[in-house]
């Protein structure tokens, strides 16, 4: 395997969660977001060390910035700066508010960031404010969108997938077009923190969800990826097989795909480290441990990246390899880490269903 894409010794993506404090409240927030920065947040110092370490990971490691707002930090493009002269290749995750401004994504594309992601939940100011929990963000959201493009940072859009926001991906898909998006990241809710009060969409209609968005990805200039649903792999797979998806990836049969601990590291404002954002399972903290240490050879990073591992459903099934489910989720509902992912209804070939469920 390329040293390079080998998830054993490095995270494709690295997330560094800059701060908590956020203006906005998110129905689904994974933060809890809290107006005021965290007394105990890491210091420019000590942030400037966690990006020394992931620079060790490898030249050109991705690093996203996120929060919270990471704009609530004042160090924030000195941050981006000192990163991209590391050779870091940094990305953010601003919330949408009015302190987006192009001046400010004017600096941080001065600074070196290399691409932008805002969240948008609704394909119109009613859907979207309302999930976000304030007025004016989808506006925000738009304005800062356009500043983006002028400023040269290529766009991402996040939105996330549950039962309030189901009915609006065709209206934000076509924003995301509208917008001049790179790509559209998808992200299938886990129930954790803010998170806990929506509602997961059903296995079903998450795999017709993801067939859309295979679909979506022929048809649109834009590419799609998902979160905390690898099983979009699978889905992406068997419209192959069934002849739906001549372009489908080639190299998706030899790729794992990246889920928590596997090609993915979370490090939190206080310096916590978290196989994802959405598996509170510290393996230790930035100002006493090693980063590339805990990431390579802790027990849970480990254990998270040997499928033959898993437990029910996703340790007998023919995909664990390219797919793996959500370790999130999975301890999300059931508190192992390494059970099955409960969104994902394939039942793998010769699984005995009187044995296991979905969810145990
Ligand atoms: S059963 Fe598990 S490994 Fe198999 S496709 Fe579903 S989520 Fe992926």
């Amino acid at each position: 395997m390329n040293r390079d894409l080998d998830t054993s010794r490095r995270p494709l993506v690295l997330i560094w969660e800059v701060t908590q404090a956020c203006e906005l409240a998110c129905e689904h927030c994974r933060a809890d977001a809290q107006s005021m920065r965290h007394p105990d947040e890491l210091t420019t110092a000590q942030g400037k060390a966690l990006l020394d370490s992931a620079r060790e990971f490898a030249e050109n490691q991705l690093v996203v910035l996120s929060g919270g707002d990471p704009c609530k930090r004042p160090d924030l493009t000195e941050l981006v700066r000192y990163g991209s002269n590391r050779g870091l290749s940094m990305s953010l995750t601003p919330s949408g508010t009015d302190e987006l401004t192009a001046e400010v994504l004017d600096d941080l594309s001065d600074a070196g960031l290399r691409r932008i992601a805002l969240s948008l939940d609704g394909g119109d100011a009613d859907s979207h404010d309302a999930f976000r929990g304030e007025t004016g963000s989808f506006a925000a959201t738009v304005d800062a969108a356009a500043a983006a493009r002028d400023a040269g940072l290529p766009l991402q859009i996040n939105t996330t997938v549950c039962a309030e926001t189901v009915e609006q991906l065709p209206a934000i898909r076509d924003r995301v077009r509208e917008l001049g998006a790179v790509l559209w990241s998808v992200f299938f809710l886990v129930p954790v923190g803010r998170g806990r009060l929506l509602d997961p969409i059903a296995p079903e209609r998450a795999d017709r969800v993801m067939a859309w968005l295979a679909e979506t990805a022929d048809e649109e200039p834009f590419g799609v990826k998902t979160t905390e649903a690898p099983h979009y792999r699978r889905v992406k797979l068997q419209r192959r097989a069934d002849g739906a998806d001549g372009d489908a990836d080639a190299g998706l049969q030899r790729r794992g795909g990246i889920v928590a601990g596997d090609g993915f590291a979370f490090v939190s404002h206080t310096g916590d480290v978290y196989p994802s954002g959405f598996l509170p399972e510290s393996v230790g903290n930035v100002r006493d441990d090693d980063l590339v240490d805990l990431y390579r050879n802790s027990d849970l990073f480990t254990a998270l990246r040997n499928r033959d591992a898993l437990g029910g459903k996703c340790g007998a099934c023919e995909f664990r390899h390219v797919c793996g489910g959500s370790r999130s989720r999975a301890y999300a509902t059931t508190g192992d880490p390494l059970a099955s992912d409960p969104l994902c209804p394939h039942v793998p070939e010769g699984y005995d269903t009187s044995e296991g469920t979905a969810s145990d």
